[in-house]
């Protein structure tokens, strides 16, 4: 007989969900999950499965990814850090550029990575030396793998750039938009929950970061000046001092900041389309990542804004930093953690774990997985192979419809898993650690690894160039391939099985339209994507861009 909710002790049912804290993780995580009702695991007291929520400040080993239970989350995606070293992300977006084109590419500055891209770098910097009448650039150079501002070097002078380790050096924006001649730029707040089909959520509200000294080109190594990092400006003479036109300390909010905009005409919604699309084809340049079910990732995306109100993309930060330094913190991160938690979709029946359900460990049982009463075949302890999410969820009996983007993405599962067995039988297993080791003490792919890789292309991914090109410079490895998928993906809602609009202040940027989600589905088809994003930009250019240009002129100089 099928158990429903309603079969439990309620007493088990009002059971709290359960955090799982990796050490270093900011004490507001633990401080809003408590606020929230929930309690923390206890390795002694409690089974290795009995928790809702597992958060780290590193990413997870493939065992915790192999064994995750359906009523859990783990806080990162397997290999997210794609995007949040800066070599892996200047070499990505290199990529779209040349796959897509730069009309819609050219948001991030242009960057070389050295040492190996040296010869290229000295090209560029002598052509421009040579080009009568243009003034030459200014260049920022940064370590691939710090971050809080460690290490920042900016010049003019090519004598001036020294390095000891590998480091992009990037076009330096000299042109930012200011607020009373100070520099700024945006933590924004990106929550992907779901690589495949990609589904990601941009936070309305956030932080805007300011330098606490007045910005000139003439001081380039006044850091205080020319860098907008908090870990940085905090220490500054003027950090507590009142600044005109900014207030004290060095942020504002998101809010404020758009009103500031509106009060001087500019259009903050155009802005913010903009940002928004910087986001969706930047996620787009690192899809497919391995399949995974239940990871969300919250990214931290640095937005400059020029004095053209063009937004630049500096670079995307991995566990954005949660640290409360100042009153604004507390209002935005607090609120930004509680939506989060919210946006993670937990049902009453999550908080019977594993071993509440029925006080059994069976081997194989019915468990209701909804309130609303829909319920799914779970092999314990909680796992189904791809193969068995299709068949188990394509049953009349336990799901009667079943939306198409669902379907779709057990289709591009299945696609995955078939992969995975091909290689797994040629390839020894390896951790994710290992793994990122190794991808990191190897700039390039070799050749010969690269023209094997081309052999290995996932099927169907043959006609999209993009495609091709992704899937060969990152085939999945068999340990994450070899997931097992959970029937149900959290993000979806039970209503129409659909990602949710909108989550507190958090909004779905992606897929924006029928379209894009069409494409997502079965695999993500990033041509077809593109088209759309292409048609969208047309459409966010209307007349106005100009009157906003005008404006800004009038904004910089207030
Ligand atoms: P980190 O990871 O060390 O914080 P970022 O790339 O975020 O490195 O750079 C730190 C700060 O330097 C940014 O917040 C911004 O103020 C400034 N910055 C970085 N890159 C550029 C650039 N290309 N143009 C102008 N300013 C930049």
């Amino acid at each position: 007989m099928e158990m429903m909710a309603d079969d439990y002790d309620t007493r088990d049912i009002l059971r709290p969900l359960v955090f799982r804290l990796h050490e270093n993780v900011p004490a507001i995580v633990r401080e809003v999950l408590l606020e929230r009702g929930w309690t923390e695991f206890d390795k002694k007291e409690q089974a290795d499965a009995d928790w809702n929520l597992y958060w780290r400040n590193s990413p997870f080993r493939m065992t915790d990814h192999h064994s995750i239970k359906p009523w859990q989350r783990l806080n990162h995606y397997p290999e997210a850090v794609r995007i949040t070293r800066k070599d892996y992300l200047a070499r990505h977006l290199k990529r779209m550029k040349g796959a897509y084109g730069s009309a819609l590419y050219e948001f991030s500055p242009v960057a070389f990575i050295m040492p190996n891209d040296y010869v290229k770098f000295i090209a560029e910097y002598s052509k421009e030396r040579q080009s009568v009448g243009r003034r030459p650039s200014y260049w920022i150079c940064k370590p691939v793998d710090l971050s809080r501002g460690r290490g920042i070097l900016i010049f003019q002078d090519i004598k001036d750039l020294v390095y000891d380790c590998t480091v992009i050096v990037q076009k330096y924006i000299s042109n930012p938009l200011l607020i009373s001649g100070y520099k700024l730029d945006l933590r924004l707040y990106v929550c992907v929950t779901s690589f495949c089909p990609l589904t990601i959520y941009a936070y309305e509200e956030g932080l805007v970061r300011f330098a606490t000294e007045k910005f000139d080109l003439g001081s380039l190594d006044n850091i205080y000046a020319h860098l907008t990092n908090t870990s940085i400006n905090k220490y500054g003479a003027s950090y507590e001092k009142y600044k005109e036109g900014i207030g004290c300390g060095c942020k504002w909010t998101f809010s404020k900041f758009r009103s500031y905009l509106r009060i001087f005409g500019a259009d903050d919604t155009l802005l913010w389309q903009k940002i928004n699309n910087i986001v969706i084809l930047t996620l787009l340049a690192v899809t497919p990542l391995p399949v995974a079910s239940n990871c969300f990732e919250l990214f931290g995306f640095d937005i400059l804004i020029d004095d053209k109100f063009k937004p630049w993309l500096l670079e995307v930060n991995y566990n954005p930093a949660l640290c409360l330094d100042c009153s604004i913190d507390d209002t935005v991160k607090r609120k930004l953690l509680h939506d989060i938690v919210e946006l993670l979709n937990y049902k009453q029946i999550d908080t019977l774990r594993q071993n509440q359900v029925a006080g059994t460990k069976t081997d194989r049982r019915r468990v209701p997985w909804s309130t609303t009463g829909e319920s799914g075949t779970w092999e314990a302890p909680g796992l189904l192979t791809c193969r068995q999410v299709a068949k188990c969820t394509s049953a009349s009996s336990v799901q009667p419809s079943v939306h198409p983007l669902l379907q779709a993405t057990r289709r591009s599962i299945r696609k995955v898993a078939t992969l995975t067995k091909k290689t797994a039988r040629a390839h020894p297993r390896k951790t994710l650690t290992s793994e990122l080791r190794e991808r990191m003490n190897m700039p390039k792919i070799p050749s010969q690894a690269k023209a094997e890789a081309k052999n290995k292309q996932l099927p169907g991914a043959g006609h999209s160039p993009h495609k091709s090109t992704q899937l060969s410079h990152w085939l999945p490895t068999p340990d994450f391939c070899n997931y097992e998928l959970t029937t149900r993906p959290y993000f979806l809602s039970d209503k129409d099985q659909r990602p949710i609009p909108r989550v507190g202040d958090f909004v779905l940027i992606f897929p924006f339209n029928e379209a894009a989600l069409q494409a997502s589905r079965d695999g993500t088809d990033v041509k077809s994507i593109i088209k759309e994003i292409n048609k969208l930009v047309r459409k966010q250019l209307p007349s106005k861009q100009q009157n906003t240009k005008k404006r800004v002129g009038y904004l910089t100089s207030v």
